[in-house]
């Protein structure tokens, strides 16, 4: 591991960011990062962005994206959610029992995915802003009855200026904890899955992913053979490396600090 250097991002075809702790914090741009990467885009450098967050559709985050400066359209972006629903599509399945946001059931509905309680043939569980009982009990229901369990993403939490947001994971852990099972597969990051289905739309040549969190992020991109950034403008520190014992390709505070 060591620190990046501005040159170390021009040996890269393409750059796979991660949006938040990267592109922004809470409703804050990162103009660090954001103006070094746009600069990068100008220069022909591919830019793809990649979240395990399954709330927004690829569209909504391309609004966001084109707001900061990025020339950017929805392929351009995945998000754990269009990951699932790729992951689901690719493996037959037509109707699925959701857990999670209007986004998430959009995107399954687009891969030709019903989203039905009626005799699902899959659980799918992401971060739900109304979660509640009864979608408690009607997931526990399916997956203790044996369907597939697929959840979009792991993380517990997302940290906010006023303490923490639950995320997919916590609803995922309230449902193993009512069924007695595990989800069977979590098709976000770390998962080499949703690293592949980037790399797929990508005409080969060196990946660079770049990312705030060890975990998920740089355990992910180092899976897949990528070589991996850790920016320190979001959740984890350079002391987290040692600790978690995840060791990044590179590491920079931010990337306007690399040109230094
Ligand atoms: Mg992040």
């Amino acid at each position: 591991m060591r620190r990046l250097r501005y040159e170390d991002l021009l040996c890269y075809d393409a750059i796979v960011c991660d949006l938040d702790g990267v592109i922004y914090r809470g409703r804050r741009v990162i103009e660090e990062n954001v103006s070094v990467l746009r600069e990068l885009q100008g220069m022909g450098k591919v830019i793809r962005f990649l979240t395990n967050n399954s709330t927004r559709t690829p569209e909504r985050y391309v609004e966001r994206l084109r707001r900061v400066g990025f020339s950017v359209s929805p392929q351009d972006v995945m998000t754990s959610g269009m990951a699932t629903a790729i992951y689901l599509q690719e493996r037959g399945f037509e109707r699925a029992y959701a857990v999670g946001s209007p986004a998430l059931r959009e995107v399954l509905r687009r891969r030709g995915i019903k989203v039905s309680a009626v005799e699902p043939e899959v659980v799918v569980v992401g971060m739900d802003p109304n979660f509640n009982y009864a979608k408690l009990r009607r997931a526990a229901s399916f997956v203790f009855a044996g369907r597939p369990f697929v959840a979009t993403n792991p993380d517990t939490s997302l940290p906010v200026e006023d303490g923490v947001l639950p995320g997919a994971g916590a609803m995922v852990a309230a449902i193993s904890a009512a069924s007695g099972r595990d989800p069977d597969v979590v098709v976000g990051k770390p998962n080499p899955i949703i690293f592949r289905m980037v790399a797929r739309d990508l005409e080969g040549g060196r990946i660079l992913f770049v990312g705030d969190r060890l975990n998920t992020d740089i355990a992910g991109g180092n899976a897949v053979g990528w070589d991996t950034l850790l920016v320190l403008t979001g959740v984890h520190t350079l002391g987290d490396v040692e600790t978690l014992g995840i060791e990044p390709t590179y590491w920079v505070e931010n990337l306007t600090l690399s040109k230094r």
